[in-house]
């Protein structure tokens, strides 16, 4: 590392030591991790197909707290979708079947980087199965809040890996109340709170960018709620660039369910209404990181589009019908390529999550 990272306070940048387990600033705010990493494209070919190959990138110093279940480096598929050519990146192959394993193996390895035995974190389901599996693979003990109406392939995913499961009655806020209970006395291994998870979903970017020789497509279309993947794949972006690796960003394309679209309403200036969704996994009604991702889709020219059910069950369909086994959530990338991407370019398509996440959505018909 040729800088020594640290953390910043987004609101009043107060600066914080990397080597104590903090999770926000003393004023409450939002923590970045700041660091400019410097990777040696010419290094990575030799090495295993991880997403470790990006040593350089990874802020944890030594190689013996690494937590690996050989996650990463996922296909990207070259199709033909909707009328047009798509590289589609299967995020759905990751251990716990979702790309929250990105995070979580960065995030858990820094974790034990800092000594920390016990952890705690929330979720609609699958950032908690990941944090949950990486902690077993590390020996932390976890606990995971997560909606009692989460659905239930989900949470008997987290329990399996010997997480302690809180099954939270009432809305999503109500579970974020729980957890930040909790935080008061344990480490927040937090998906959406915690900065070193995003410098795991950033090698979603590193990926991309190496698979396509180096270079980068002209568009990404990828789902968000609370921007794991949005931000991590800007950060990565961004790092790309500084390096000189890349030369111009793609347009990132962020794409929301209409029934819960509040960065879209953000985007467009419109109203949000809430109204139930298949898309599960991006049901958020007030993400935490809204900021970073509007900056995210502005400085790189993309846009935030909302797509409707009926438009999301079909993309699901179509996708079933192709081989691609992926869960709702993920198909709202799909249903947005035809509002988005223009005709002659190279379009990156992440499918994030596994259809067996949620067995009972994979009818037939979808
Ligand atoms: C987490 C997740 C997303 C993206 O969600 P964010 O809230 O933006 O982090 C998309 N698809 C699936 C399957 C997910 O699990």
């Amino acid at each position: 590392m040729i800088q020594e990272p640290y953390l910043i306070c987004r609101a009043t940048s107060a600066r914080y030591s990397t080597n104590e387990p903090r999770w926000r600033a003393d004023g409450g705010g939002l923590l970045d991790l700041e660091w400019t990493p410097r990777l040696d494209p010419a290094r990575v070919h030799s090495r295993p197909a991880t997403l470790w190959r990006y040593r350089e990138a990874l802020p944890v110093r030594m190689d013996e707290h690494i937590v690996t279940l050989g996650e990463g480096f996922t296909p990207l598929v070259v199709d033909d979708l909707l009328g047009r050519r798509v590289h589609l990146k299967l995020e759905s192959l990751f251990p716990t079947g979702s790309y929250k394993d990105r995070g979580a193996s960065v995030l858990v390895s820094k974790t034990r980087e800092l000594g920390v035995r016990r952890v705690v974190e929330d979720s609609s389901g699958n950032a908690g199965a990941a944090i949950a599996a990486y902690c077993a693979r590390a020996g932390i003990e976890c606990d995971i809040y997560v909606p009692a109406s989460a659905s239930s392939a989900k949470k008997s995913q987290i329990a399996c890996f010997g997480a302690n499961l809180h099954a939270i009655e009432g809305s999503r806020e109500d579970v974020s109340r729980a957890v930040l209970h909790a935080a008061e006395s344990v480490y927040y291994a937090s998906h959406v709170w915690n900065p070193y998870f995003f410098h795991g979903t950033k090698t979603f970017a590193y990926e991309v960018v190496e698979q396509l020789g180096w270079r980068s497509p002209d568009a990404i279309v990828l789902p968000a709620g609370n921007g794991t993947l949005l931000i991590g794949t800007y950060l990565g972006l961004r790092e790309l660039l500084a390096a000189g690796i890349i030369s111009k960003p793609p347009r990132l394309i962020a794409v929301q369910a209409a029934g819960c679209a509040p960065l879209h309403a953000r985007w467009s200036g419109r109203e949000m209404e809430i109204q139930p969704t298949i898309a599960e996994g991006v049901a958020i009604a007030a993400p935490a990181r809204t900021d970073q991702c509007i900056e995210a889709v502005r400085e790189t020219g993309g846009a935030i589009v909302a797509v409707s059910e009926e438009q999301i069950r079909d993309a699901h369909a179509l996708a079933l019908r192709r081989g691609y086994c992926i869960e709702p959530t993920s198909a709202t990338a799909i249903a947005a390529l035809r509002h988005e991407a223009r005709a002659v370019e190279t379009v990156v398509v992440a499918l994030t999550g596994h259809g067996l996440k949620s067995p009972e959505k994979l009818s037939a018909k979808s």
